[in-house]
């Protein structure tokens, strides 16, 4: 469709279906016209006909609980925020030279970076297909760029795989394909697949298998200059007399195997992890702090919930203030309750018991960030590595590069590990600085000649350790999902929950927000109804 006098546009006319059929209708529409297949946003909530005077009380100054106050007190309810932190964003956050952070168990670190240099120690990249958080970036004034999620120049190491060595990602990945094109080519020829594929496919897929597997025209994959378009060359093109590339000896096959590169491979396939992704200027925290300029007003900080108690009359919340320990009570007509659920589980409430066992039912996943800073960018300077990720075996897991200020002069932070599982709970046992330790001997195998002799100084973020979460995120499986997902979800009389953890966008920006639209959705519907 086209725009122009006249016609109607595809704008206007989705906004005219939103309008008559609300968002699962919008949704719908835009998914037939072939749009927003990658995501279920379709545009603010429509929260219209508030009654005068009704009021919220939003627990948790996150991204789930500042988008509900923004949507709630736009359209006409008395809105207020309890945050536990002197700050807000929640998990969006990012640390800086001279913050400090004091972790469960004590542990007190003074970031030391130099000014503009910050680590991201939860979310650190956006995908584009997370339309909300991108449009309220937008609304909101948040600039972005890009985020290097693949970077075929990094390193991949595993402990079983090449004595140890950590090879290129594009070496890796061109001899998996080419391996397994030409053991493909091998199974055709010997009409192991006759049963499984039709004659013309049988030929589309063998010239597809050439390509994609650059082998020569004896469905080899061998060393020669077609391989080496793909893995690198021994002596690349260049020009004059010794102009003429020379190939690269290709790995291997056990070796490429057994560093199990099909991992990263598949892992950029994720559809979450899939390209092009995007970063804040200036750290992640910058988009709690455009959600904060929105609402500061209604928050109150150092205010720890310590008790949810609804009734026919409304809901009544008692909190602490860590800075003085006076308790108070606050009233409102209805709750959104934002709290990661490791946390809420432990606060006296009097909610459903459904609810309450959902709420019990679902773990925390761990995981460790490390930032370190460098004297200088040494991955650009002597590896022309600009962004992406190194990945290993070990526990750190993988090294990232910085995608912002490439070329620049002066230190700058390198993630040092993003590490889960067994490896992130090492990590988390560890005093910070005997995590550094470890990730500098760690990652040391990517760069051993100028790790630890340009480290400055580090922070770490050990997600188990961080008070208001107990936790990374949200882990549900498909039990507790059959089971209690759509309990946690539900409006329980005059609470609703919101937030990553009431999302199927688990662990992603995006969870927490489409989770507070609809919540807040629901409860503006209950809120009629009262
Ligand atoms: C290591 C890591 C990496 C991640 N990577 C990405 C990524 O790359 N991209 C992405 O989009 N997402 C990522 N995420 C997920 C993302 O951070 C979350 O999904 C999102 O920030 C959750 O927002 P929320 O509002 O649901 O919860 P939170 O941000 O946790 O907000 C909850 C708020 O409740 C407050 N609170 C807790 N207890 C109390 C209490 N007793 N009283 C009052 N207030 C309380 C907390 O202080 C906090 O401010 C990552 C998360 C982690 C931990």
């Amino acid at each position: 469709m086209q725009a122009g006098a006249g016609k109607t546009t595809r704008r206007e006319l989705l906004t005219a279906i939103g309008m008559m059929g609300g968002t699962f209708a919008l949704y719908q529409a835009m998914t037939t016209m072939g749009h927003a297949a990658e995501t279920q946003f379709a545009g603010p909530p429509n929260l219209k006909g508030a009654r005068p005077g009704a009021s919220v009380i939003v627990l948790g100054a996150g991204l789930a609980g500042m988008l509900a106050a923004f949507e709630l007190r736009k359209a006409g309810y008395k809105v207020r925020i309890l945050e536990y932190q002197a700050r807000a964003g929640g998990r969006n956050w990012s640390l800086y030279g001279g913050d400090t952070y004091t972790e469960l168990g004590g542990a007190t670190q003074k970031v030391g970076f130099a000014p503009g240099n910050y680590l991201n120690p939860g979310p650190w990249r956006i995908p584009h297909h997370h339309r909300t958080l991108l449009h309220y970036c937008k609304q909101f004034g948040v600039a972005l760029e890009p985020f290097i999620q693949f970077n075929h120049n990094a390193f991949v190491h595993h402990a079983d795989a090449f004595g140890g060595r950590p090879v290129h990602f594009r070496e890796a990945a061109a001899d998996f394909e080419g391996g397994v094109a030409e053991l493909l080519g091998k199974a055709i020829d010997q009409k192991a697949l006759d049963q499984e594929i039709k004659a013309e496919d049988k030929e589309m897929l063998l010239e597809a298998l050439r390509g994609w597997g650059m082998l020569d025209q004896d469905m080899k994959y061998a060393r020669n200059l077609r391989s080496a378009e793909h893995r690198g060359y021994e002596r690349p093109p260049g020009g004059g007399v010794n102009g003429a590339p020379i190939p690269s000896n290709i790995f291997d096959f056990h070796d490429v195997l057994a560093s199990q590169v099909w991992k990263n491979m598949a892992f950029f396939m994720n559809h979450e992890m899939q390209t092009t992704m995007f970063q804040p200027v200036g750290g992640m925290g910058m988009i709690g702090k455009a959600f904060a300029r929105q609402v500061e007003p209604l928050i109150t900080h150092n205010a720890k919930v310590t008790k949810i108690f609804q009734d026919r009359s409304g809901v009544k919340v008692t909190y602490k203030d860590t800075s003085t320990g006076a308790v108070s009570d606050a009233h409102a007509d209805f709750c959104v309750c934002t709290i990661p659920l490791g946390v809420l589980n432990q606060i006296d409430k009097n909610l459903s018991p459904k609810l309450q066992a959902a709420i019990q039912a679902v773990p925390y996943s761990n995981s460790v960030k490390i930032g370190l800073e460098m004297r200088r960018r040494f991955w650009e300077e002597d590896y022309s590595i600009y962004g992406g990720h190194s990945f290993t075996s070990q526990d750190i897991s993988l090294i990232s590069y910085p995608n912002n200020h490439l070329f620049g002069d002066g230190p700058a932070v390198l993630l040092g590990a993003f590490a889960s599982g067994l490896g992130g709970y090492r990590l988390a046992g560890m005093t910070p600085e005997q995590r550094i330790e470890t990730a500098l001997a760690q990652g040391s195998i990517f760069h051993p000649d100028s790790y630890r002799k340009e480290f400055m100084n580090g922070a770490s973020v050990a997600w188990n350790r961080v008070p208001w979460t107990l936790g990374c995120c949200a882990r549900w499986n498909e039990d507790t999902r059959k089971e209690h997902y759509q309990t946690l979800v539900a409006v329980d009389d005059r609470v609703v929950l919101a937030g990553e953890h009431a999302s199927y966008v688990g662990c992603w920006m995006e969870g927490a927000l489409l989770s507070s639209i609809d919540a807040i959705t629901r409860l503006h519907a209950r809120a009629l109804e009262a």
